[in-house]
């Protein structure tokens, strides 16, 4: 009976060490793999409350909250938080979600991974070198690409391009 005991103890306790390293290594993998990186305390001083929340911890903005979603005018939009350029104005485009929305991201600007937060996939968009959420893709975009990059406004800079 003792030994049942332990037998079951021992499994448990194999499992709980599998389970954390797995997730661990997840964790390690994702902060590693990124150039620009800061402790939670960092990018909640860096960042303000709105930034650090879709940023830092995967929230949406508000659809239509944005002043982003109006802007215009030809120029960069650049990571909130490390001022990466991410997308051209040349290929945003009126979506009608109420949340600014590009066909295309610049090269080599933004990474992707796939969350499960709503049940079904989406591909979750972050900057690739701060690893700062931005939105998610979607394939139901226009020409040229079909791609939809869904982006939360709060997690953009705006450049605008220097009059010629
Ligand atoms: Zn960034």
């Amino acid at each position: 009976m003792i030994d049942r005991r332990l037998l079951l103890l021992g499994v448990g306790a194999v499992a709980l060490f599998a389970g954390s390293r797995w997730l661990q290594g997840d964790d390690v993998a994702a902060a590693d793999s990124f150039e620009i990186k800061k402790d939670d305390s960092e990018w909640r001083r860096v960042l303000t409350k709105p930034q650090y929340e879709v940023l830092r911890l995967h929230r949406t903005e508000i659809p239509g909250s944005s002043p982003l979603n109006s802007e215009k005018r030809k120029g960069t939009f650049a990571c909130a938080a490390c001022d990466l350029p991410l997308f051209s104005s040349q290929t945003k485009f009126d979506s009608g979600t109420g949340w600014p929305s590009f066909y295309a991201p610049l090269a080599s600007a933004v990474g992707t991974s796939t969350d499960h937060i709503l049940i079904m996939a989406r591909t979750e968009v972050h900057c690739r070198r701060c690893g700062g959420h931005l939105g998610h893709v979607f394939e139901d975009g226009p020409p040229p690409t079909g791609l939809r990059y869904c982006i939360n406004g709060v997690a953009l800079k705006f450049a605008p391009d220097a009059p010629a």
